[in-house]
């Protein structure tokens, strides 16, 4: 009806169409709880019935580096839907906002990968990156490197290649035949040394890798993916020895490596790119998130010029039609701009810092089994034993955070997650980390939480 885009719906009226009408994200028929939020400032989101939250996840996913309602974003958003909303990159076409953008990304991008394919996000990214390595090895006549390596809780998004690749058995559930051609390995979890036999993370896993090379054939290897801190899989940094020790042995055996970056970019780690500071050397970068603050759909692929000249070379037959969308890319432009301007990247880092600080109380208690920061990105981990390891899912937590506090965080297993717009200050710090220290203060080892 034409009355829904302009009559006023307060919270229940909303929830109850988005029950009737939305089919979610990761939907469970038992979620009868939606927040609809309707404004965004800052830090700060409102819902539909004019409650204020802290948001400490940057858009519920990990995205909005330089915070809502940025006018400047809006501004640049409208010139360009004004000037050219759209035109096709395909055939003949080009156009300069997504010139200039590529150009800008290859000066920010670690030395070599200069070469930008345009993706709506993520998941398209990851399943570009699969194909040109695919397509790669084929063009200089290694057609049976086939098989792409990626790991457990590693998540890369949810189309069949980029759902095969990530490691929660939930994503290829019931939905296969999936993408063929994909082994799984162990993650570098150190807080999880109960995975590696006694042995040290890194030894254990390179043996690990060694043995799945030989046992599949090098040759019929193309890519192993992998995020350089694993996000979704709980905010896991990697010892410092991982990604050189990984890179060196996939190069010698004629391996491509995928960084997948959608997370860890544009600041969210502390840097413009996470890969170089982990000796990471990737042939490959997939990005998107960050990239516009999610301001817009955009992603990217970083080639490295060999990739750029073989999958190009004879023709590659893949690409969207929102490729380089022109109000992205302004969009994505600049974003940039206020993330450089702003200083966001030290910012992060100082944000993590206040919060990690924060959290130190939160570390003794029974059910806080580690604490793991990657710039202003934090992973609690929940435990019902210390001992054992034995997870709490996260969620009521975070449902108790959001509801009792006005703070939101996000659960991924039996992770809580803080990821907050770069422009987070000292006091929404210490707001979140008073909330998350309250809740997990009430958090019984059984899952259940004390009333405040
Ligand atoms: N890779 C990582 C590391 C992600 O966290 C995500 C999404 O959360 C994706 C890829 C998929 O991106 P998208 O949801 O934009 O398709």
């Amino acid at each position: 009806s034409p009355f829904l885009a302009t009559a006023a719906l307060d919270m229940a009226a909303l929830a109850d169409l988005d029950r009737r009408h939305l089919v979610h994200p990761h939907q469970r028929s038992d979620r009868t709880d939606r927040a609809v939020i309707v404004r965004g400032q800052g830090c700060a989101v409102w819902d539909a019935d004019g409650a204020e939250y802290l948001d400490a996840t940057g858009g519920a996913n990990w995205l909005c580096q330089v915070g809502h309602g940025r006018a400047e974003l809006a501004e640049a958003a409208a010139e360009q839907l004004r000037q050219l909303p759209y035109f096709t990159s395909f055939d003949v076409f080009s156009n300069d906002k997504s010139i200039r953008l590529a150009t800008r990304l290859a000066g920010l991008a670690p030395a070599g990968l200069g070469q930008v394919f345009f993706t709506c996000g993520g998941s398209e990214g990851v399943d570009t990156a699969i194909k040109a390595a695919r397509l790669y090895h084929h063009r200089r006549g290694e057609s049976e490197r086939t098989w792409i390596l990626a790991r457990r809780f590693g998540y890369h998004g949810a189309t069949y290649g980029s759902g095969t690749a990530t490691g929660f058995d939930g994503m290829q559930h019931a939905v296969g035949p999936n993408l063929p051609h994909v082994h799984k390995l162990t993650p570098p979890f150190p807080y999880h040394s109960e995975w590696f036999e006694g042995r040290g993370c890194t030894d254990f896993l390179i043996d690990e890798l060694a043995a799945a090379i030989e046992q599949i054939g090098a040759h019929n290897i193309a890519a192993m993916i992998g995020e350089p801190v694993m996000a979704g899989g709980g905010v896991v940094p990697p010892p410092d020895d991982y990604w050189p020790r990984v890179r060196a042995l996939l190069r010698h055996n004629g391996i491509l490596l995928i960084a997948d970056e959608v997370v860890t970019a544009f600041g969210r780690t502390g840097a413009w790119f996470d890969s170089p500071g982990r000796g990471m050397d990737p042939d490959m970068i997939v990005t998107a998130k960050g990239l516009t603050s999610g301001y817009a759909p955009l992603g990217a692929v970083l080639f490295n010029e060999d990739i750029a000249a073989a999958v190009t070379d004879d023709g590659f037959f893949h690409g969207y039609t929102y490729f380089g969308h022109p109000t992205a890319c302004a969009i994505a432009l600049a974003n940039l701009d206020l993330i450089e301007n702003e200083g966001l990247l030290d910012r992060s880092r100082q944000i993590g810092a206040w919060l990690r600080e924060g959290l130190t109380a939160a570390e003794s208690l029974p059910v806080v089994g580690d604490i793991r920061m990657a710039g202003a990105t934090i992973g609690v981990e929940l435990v019902a034993d210390r001992a054992t390891r034995e997870p709490i899912m996260a969620g009521p937590a975070a449902t108790e955070i959001r509801k009792a506090h006005g703070v939101i965080v996000r659960d991924y297993g039996n992770t809580v997650v803080i990821a907050p717009p770069l422009v987070m200050d000292e006091q929404q710090a210490a707001r979140t980390v008073e909330a998350m220290t309250s809740v997990l203060t009430r958090l019984h080892p059984d899952g259940t939480i004390a009333p405040r």
